[in-house]
């Protein structure tokens, strides 16, 4: 079949016509006879199976049963008007009810012919009945391409409304196979297919839909996971042989006097050995002659910042400017006084920039960035804006990226004529399946070590009432000299409520915990910033022992001191975010406590995510939870980057088949990187196929 073909609208598909057309463009997205082809069922019912009506169990679900219907009327007044037909076989009969299309369904119905009839078996006034069951003519059902197998296809609300079932879009694919004789060219290449047994193109779209056995739509599946997953891998891992072969980065030839300054005389305690290897990796990359485009994961507290720092030192050594962009102003103020003390020691200019900059400090920046004085710049996405331009920007590093979109991403690639190496840090882990998929085109780096000397932070879940015995222990650990966090929920679609809870609960912390022995403080969105960050710094000074507020403390803040976490409503909070704000207690050296508060009435997701916390410190292990239960599209507003919505496979449950993907991918492109052999030919025709017709993830370019 030539692809071209398959580029038809749908509209022209047999039984589907304009108005199907747009409802399955609307409800399904599908646009051609191609994307009908890869509507890949959701599942399959068993219909191997014909039942005899006398074995018939009240445990019996899904049943099929040939017969013919004897009696058919109208029962019942007004809402509980149906039509009930009496259905039999040679061993019994049983009812069959409509509540809807009565009309339709009394004029269509034949009597004394053979049916298959197929639905939920309910018991019912003494007797089995099938509430709307899915019927076929004998002749019709023994005639279908359908097979033992029956497909569910996805489905919408509306598409069943308006009467585009199941059954319908069975019958609209079938139309398809007949119109093309199921004549599908092979998309991959027929050594891979050899080597891994896998079924071919044509038997494998012709079982996924019409499965002849079990063990054959097993294979089609494999075979189409297999696909996808490997053509996404191949877009990706294409995209950084092109970047390293291409894109000419900045060669950071030496390793120079600042960054042996810091190293030597600076640095504040011995890097642990993950930081060791993760800056060895940064440094082979920055001084390759490739733009160096690499993640950097590490849990919260792991020390990603001082990695941050000596990279910035060793493109400042080479002659380059570097920035660092944090998604939060706390954050960039944080990340600026942290570096600042190594920047004066080191005689380096480093600057803050963010949206509350003032306007004639502002200037100064943008001049002495412009005119190459300045050498470091922090900030928020003030840096993103047009009126900031580098003498030469040779590094950027974006801090907690999945806050920025990928677009943002791109723009700070463009502020120069050659890109900047780029160094993206993140302290969300990201399960190893979707970080390749994800970010497939990024070399990752993991600390997965946590400095020496921190204990875990001791985790419980504690119900609201409670609450009392909860405010005696912060009292007890106030008298040590310990400062605490009192976070609560924001969630967007409840905001007011949300203040309400928070105004409330500082009222009733205020009331708790009273002047002048106690000083509390709250921080929340709608406060100014410069209110808020009056009582940030009240906090990291010491001078208050609580801190009230809502997520905004969420990314970033370091107040050692600070050792328990009081998370009000945790049922409502995200597994990452969660493991987020537990990762700001904990960073001194004493033992740390996290409290999970919730009321005794809890969602089964959410009593997992309390259960996961208390149970486990490894981000690691509560992302590939948060993956499980979010779903791989959720979790960190991936969502716009298309790559998830995978048409078969599943990133958590073919793990192995997208290892297996990537594998042959990179082999492939190792051996024959411009796909110009004959026996890679269908690769490339395929892949440049899926390009065209925008089948395909394209990633920021
Ligand atoms: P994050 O990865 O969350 O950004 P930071 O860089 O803020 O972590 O580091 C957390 C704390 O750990 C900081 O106070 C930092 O000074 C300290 N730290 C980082 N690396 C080490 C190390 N190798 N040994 C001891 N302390 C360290
Ligand atoms: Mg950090």
């Amino acid at each position: 079949m030539r692809s071209e073909f398959l580029q038809t609208s749908i509209e022209y598909l047999k039984g589907v016509g304009p108005n199907r057309a747009e409802l399955l463009r609307k409800e399904l997205h599908i646009n051609t006879f191609q994307d009908l082809l890869n509507l890949f069922p959701n599942r399959y019912i068993d219909r191997t199976h014909y039942y005899k009506i006398k074995d018939l169990q009240p445990s019996s679900a899904d049943v099929q049963i040939i017969g013919t219907i004897k009696q058919l009327e109208t029962v019942g007044q007004r809402s509980g008007k149906r039509l009930a037909a009496t259905f039999q076989d040679e061993t019994g009969m049983i009812e069959l009810v409509w509540f809807r299309g009565v009309k339709w369904l009394r004029e269509s119905i034949k009597m004394n012919m053979p049916y298959v009839v197929f639905g939920r078996l309910k018991w019912f006034n003494n007797k089995f009945n099938i509430a709307h069951p899915e019927m076929e003519l004998l002749s019709e059902h023994n005639k279908s391409l359908r097979s033992a197998m029956q497909p569910i296809y996805p489905s919408t609300e509306k598409l069943t409304n308006r009467n585009v079932t199941n059954r319908v879009i069975s019958a609209i694919v079938q139309n398809l196979f007949l119109e093309t004789k199921g004549e599908f060219s092979e998309t991959l290449p027929e050594w891979m297919c050899t080597e891994l047994r896998l079924l071919s193109k044509k038997d494998s779209l012709f079982n996924i839909h019409f499965p002849k056995s079990q063990e054959l739509l097993a294979r089609a599946q494999f075979r189409l996971k297999f696909e996808e997953l490997f053509y996404i891998q191949l877009q990706l891992i294409r995209k950084n042989l092109i970047r390293k072969t291409k894109i000419k980065g900045f060669p950071f030839s030496q390793v120079g006097e600042k960054f042996h300054a810091f190293y030597n005389d600076h640095l504040p305690f011995e890097l642990t050995d993950a930081q060791k290897r993760v800056m060895k990796e940064i440094r082979a990359d920055l001084g390759s002659n490739a733009q160096m485009n690499r993640l950097l994961q590490g849990d919260v507290g792991s020390g990603k910042t001082i990695i941050a720092l000596m990279s910035m030192l060793i493109a400042l050594d080479n002659g380059f400017q570097a920035c660092l962009m944090a998604p939060t102003e706390i954050l960039s103020v944080q990340h600026y006084n942290n570096l600042r003390s190594y920047c004066n020691k080191l005689n380096i200019s480093i600057k803050l920039l963010t949206g509350s900059t003032i306007t004639s400090e502002r200037k100064k920046i943008h001049e002495s960035l412009e005119n190459g004085e300045l050498n470091i710049i922090i900030g928020t996405h003030a840096l993103l804006e047009d009126r900031v331009k580098f003498q030469n920007l040779g590094l950027a590093i974006i801090d907690e990226q999945h806050r920025f979109g990928v677009a943002q991403r791109s723009k700070l690639w463009h502020k120069n004529v050659s890109p900047p190496h780029i160094l993206i840090m993140t302290a969300t882990p990201i399960p190893r399946t979707l970080a390749m998929s994800v970010y497939g085109d990024l070399d990752i780096s993991v600390i997965d070590e946590l400095p020496p000397g921190r204990k875990p932070v001791k985790t419980v879940h504690r119900y609201d009432n409670n609450r009392l015995k909860v405010f005696r222990f912060m009292k007890d650990e106030i008298a040590k000299g310990r400062q605490i966090y009192v976070v609560y929920p924001l969630i967007q679609e409840s905001e007011t409520m949300d203040y309400k809870d928070l105004m409330d609960g500082y009222a009733s912390i205020d009331r708790e915990f009273p002047k002048p022995q106690y000083q509390v403080s709250i921080v929340h969105g709608k406060m100014k910033s410069a209110d808020k960050d009056y009582e940030m710094q009240r906090f990291v000074n010491g001078e208050t022992q609580i801190m009230v507020a809502t997520t905004v403390i969420e990314v970033g803040v370091d107040v050692p001191n600070a050792s328990v976490m009081v998370i009000e409503s945790a049922e409502r909070f995200g597994l990452s975010q969660l493991h987020q704000l537990r990762g700001r207690v904990g960073r001194g050296a004493d033992q740390s406590f996290c409290i999970l508060m919730t009321g005794h009435k809890l969602s089964n997701d959410g009593r997992t995510r309390i259960e996961t916390m208390v149970k486990t410190t490894d981000g690691f292990e509560i992302a590939e939870v948060d993956l499980k239960l979010r779903g791989p599209g959720d979790l960190m507003g991936t969502q716009q980057s298309g790559v998830l919505n995978l048409k078969i496979a599943n990133l958590i449950k073919d793990k192995d088949i997208l290892a297996q993907a990537r594998y042959y991918a990179k082999k492939v492109l190792n051996e024959d990187p411009k796909l110009e052999r004959q026996n890679n030919i269908t690769i490339l025709d395929t892949y440049a196929k899926l390009v065209k017709y925008r089948n395909i993830w394209n990633y920021i370019g």
